[in-house]
């Protein structure tokens, strides 16, 4: 028996960067998933002639381990970024403004694009500097911080209802899924930080040029495969017990009963409070403290163009982000937009008639081209559990990849990597967990060679 086995339980892209960087490691690696397909949270399907993702995901420069990834996968030339961050800012009766950076270090980068921003007045413009430089020495360990609301603390900077909702909101609400309200402190100075406030090219955007799945599933299947590990789809996990001798039983309807010297589980917060074992010590109800934030895609095909940029954000509507996804879904006339909708809570149950109403008008008042179109189709994709709730406390609830069972390690962005619930952050989660596995493997088998030298 090889005293290197690993599984990892969870072919999202946490389990994904685990499988990779264990057998990197020298391990030999089963990549177990419940689904018929890689990619988690992350993922696009079929529906009538088109790839349709479940919902927009874009990322950041300073996402470096998802980028890194994705070269592991060999999907660089499926994802594009900007040479330097521009958003379109669309309001009601087709104004629009800009925010974006020009070549000078941080935090100078957003001064000329703040200055001419139409949203907000000076002394709004002032007080946003200033406050961003409160930001900047928010320190982003500290509970103290962690438990307090990000509005709360704005509110104390003077922020004005206008600037929050012109430029804190449309910026804090797409990163961690959640209102500046109900978002903790310490997780959005994160995200400022270290997308906005320190580097200047850290926050330019990256975005697939392909459907999700052909990069989270497909290369990332024959990434695995030319790595070495081997995948098990539809091959769900029911439980994991230890072995008296050691390592783990892994058992599952499909595959029967697997031994692993090392388990990563890279699951959703649900589903790992499900089948870790009670002995590796995960605090009672920690699934439900971090809760769930819902994300809903309306997605809206039009005869015509309509929205000239890739992508716009969008104020004074309930719109939030607008895509462009023509190419990617594979549409050959009129133009598809993704509508992404985070902190959708409320609207999850709203039923697609209710939607339709609701949000074309809007689309129409933010987008003057929009008015003389016609819609060929509307629909709607709903992930009523997309992420973790970033809300204050949240820290405290989320574990690292050690657990109180040496060899069964936890992954997924809602582990402690200090990243929201992101790309990013699951990518993270799989490297660390795959670094403990890997150590503790080694560690083992220098043990084990001790043990067999004669005193
Ligand atoms: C609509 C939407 C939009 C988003 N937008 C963005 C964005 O713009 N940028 C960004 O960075 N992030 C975004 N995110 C978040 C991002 O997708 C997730 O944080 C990330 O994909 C989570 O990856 P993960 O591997 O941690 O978990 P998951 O993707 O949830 O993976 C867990 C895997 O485990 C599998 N599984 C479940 N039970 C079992 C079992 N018993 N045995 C084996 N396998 C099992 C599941 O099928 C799944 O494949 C978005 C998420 C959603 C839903």
């Amino acid at each position: 028996m090889s005293s290197r086995r690993v599984i990892v339980i969870g072919g999202g892209l946490a389990g994904i960067a685990a499988a990779l960087d264990s057998v990197a490691g020298g391990a030999e690696v089963t990549l177990l998933e419940a689904r018929g397909r890689l990619g988690g949270a992350a993922y696009s399907f079929q529906r009538g002639g088109l790839e349709v993702d479940n919902g927009q995901h874009v990322f950041l420069r300073c996402c470096t381990a998802y980028r890194e990834l994705i070269g592991r996968l060999e999907a660089q030339a499926l994802v594009t970024m900007q040479p330097r961050l521009s958003v379109a800012v669309l309001a009601p009766g087709g104004r629009r403004g800009y925010l974006s950076r020009t070549g000078l270090p941080a935090p100078l980068h957003l001064a000329a694009s703040l200055a001419r921003y139409p949203y907000i007045s000076w002394r709004e413009r002032l007080s946003l500097a200033w406050a961003m430089q409160r930001l900047r020495a928010v320190d982003i360990n500290d509970p103290e911080a962690d438990g307090v609301p990000f509005g709360r603390w704005l509110a104390a900077q003077r922020q004005s209802r206008n600037a929050v909702a012109a430029v804190w909101e449309l910026i804090t609400r797409p990163t961690l899924n959640l209102g500046v309200d109900d978002a903790s402190l310490a997780q959005a100075a994160q995200v400022f930080q270290v997308g906005l406030l320190s580097d200047a090219a850290a926050g330019d955007i990256g975005w697939a040029l392909a459907p999700l799945s052909e990069i989270h599933d497909r290369a990332a299947a024959r990434a695995l495969q030319r790595a070495g590990v081997q995948v098990q789809l539809r091959s769900g996990a029911q439980t994991i017990s230890v072995e008296p001798a050691g390592g783990f039983l892994v058992r599952g309807r499909a595959f029967g009963e697997r031994h692993a010297d090392a388990v990563v589980v890279a699951l959703s917060p649900a589903r790992a409070a499900q089948i870790v074992p009670a002995a590796a010590g995960l605090r009672d109800g920690f699934a439900a403290a971090l809760g769930s934030s819902a994300i809903l895609n309306l997605h809206v095909i039009y005869d015509r163009k309509v929205l000239e940029q890739p992508f716009a954000a969008t104020i004074g509507t309930p719109l939030q982000w607008i895509f462009d996804r023509t190419a990617s879904s594979g549409l050959r006339e009129g133009q598809y937009l993704a509508v992404s909708l985070s902190a959708a809570d409320g609207e999850r149950h709203d039923s697609v008639a209710a939607l339709r109403a609701r949000y074309l008008p809007e689309l129409a008042g933010v987008l003057p081209a929009a008015r003389g179109a016609q819609v060929r189709e509307f629909f709607v994709t709903r992930e009523h559990t997309a992420t973790f709730r970033a809300a204050p406390g949240q820290r405290a609830w989320r574990p690292g990849p050690r657990t109180r069972l040496d060899g069964l390690l936890l992954a997924g962005a809602w582990t402690d990597t200090g990243w929201p619930a992101t790309m990013e952050g699951a990518v993270r989660s799989g490297q660390a967990a795959a670094r403990v596995a890997l150590a503790g493997l080694s560690g083992a088998r220098r043990g084990a060679e001790h043990a067999s030298v004669p005193a």
